[in-house]
């Protein structure tokens, strides 16, 4: 069923998870056929979008996430890392492309995917924007071009409620970069400075950032050298840019062999 597939949605309640609704259940590509919450949730039971504040959507919010994936196409998931991985399996099951926005994800907790990854389609992505993942490209572009005296440093910053970092997003940009210089990111990240470091390492990438009031998310990769510096920014200013791109991920994914997939497959760059 490639068109008009049915999507649900996870964490219906959270930030995301709300924009996601409301961008589904506006959209005429897609239908929103499911609105999934954890247990013991005050939503379970309501209609999701009497439960948001609006118009009654159709959909009553359950826990059964078998139940719900059964009849979709596809899954929008940005919750948490454990409940993810449990929703990868689920999703495998009903063949249902799933789409992970979620971030804060071990290596460990991205090899578990694997398995799922063989039966149907995962799209993952720390961030789903198009201009985020444009800036990536842009980012291994440059490193590519620039040796080790240019230092890479990337500043992000988030609202308060944000649990991991640094974010999902500058992570991608880190492995761009680390990419572009052909080295592994694990190798060279410094994150978290703190006392007495000791001079800053050449070839390093370092990652700072700001948690504080109600910012969307903002990215700066920068490239810092004597004389001269160079700072790709990324601001977001609303949620629906990620929504957007979680929407159109799960559209590209009908039909798809299954696999591991980003964002950058998605879009095509
Ligand atoms: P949030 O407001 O805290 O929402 C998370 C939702 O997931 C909540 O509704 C939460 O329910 C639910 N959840 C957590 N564990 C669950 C489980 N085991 N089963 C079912 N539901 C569960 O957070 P957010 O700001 O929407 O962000 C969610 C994730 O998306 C984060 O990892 C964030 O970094 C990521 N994100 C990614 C992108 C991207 O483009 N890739 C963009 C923005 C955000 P409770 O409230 O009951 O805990």
């Amino acid at each position: 069923m490639t068109h008009h597939p049915g999507l649900v949605v996870t964490g219906a309640s959270g930030r995301m998870g709300q924009m996601l609704i409301r961008m589904v259940s506006e959209n005429d590509k897609v239908r929103l056929v499911g609105a999934v919450e954890r247990k013991g949730h005050p939503w379970i039971g309501q209609d999701v979008g009497t439960a948001m504040g609006g118009a009654a959507l159709g959909v009553t919010v359950t826990d059964e996430a078998v139940d719900a994936f059964a009849k979709a196409q596809g899954v929008l998931d940005f919750t948490a890392p454990e409940a993810t991985l449990e929703f990868a399996a689920l999703a495998a099951q009903a063949r249902a492309v799933h789409v992970i926005g979620t971030t804060g994800m071990t290596d460990e907790q991205i090899a578990a995917l694997e398995p799922a990854a063989r039966h149907a389609v995962i799209v993952r992505a720390g961030n789903m924007s198009l201009g985020v993942n444009l800036l990536a490209q842009l980012t291994r572009k440059i490193a590519e071009a620039l040796d080790e005296d240019y230092d890479v440093e990337i500043v992000e910053a988030h609202h308060h409620h944000k649990v991991d970092a640094p974010s999902g997003t500058a992570l991608m940009f880190g492995e761009a970069a680390a990419a572009g210089r052909g080295v592994a990111l694990r190798d060279v990240a410094d994150r978290g400075r703190d006392g007495i470091t000791g001079a800053r390492q050449k070839g390093h990438i370092g990652f700072s950032a700001i948690r504080g009031g109600d910012i969307v998310g903002e990215h700066d990769v920068m490239f810092l050298a004597p004389g001269e510096r160079i700072i790709l920014r990324h601001i977001a200013t609303d949620r629906s840019v990620f929504a957007r791109g979680a929407l159109k991920a799960a559209i590209w994914g009908q039909g798809r062999a299954p696999g591991l997939y980003s964002m950058a497959d998605v879009l095509g760059l």
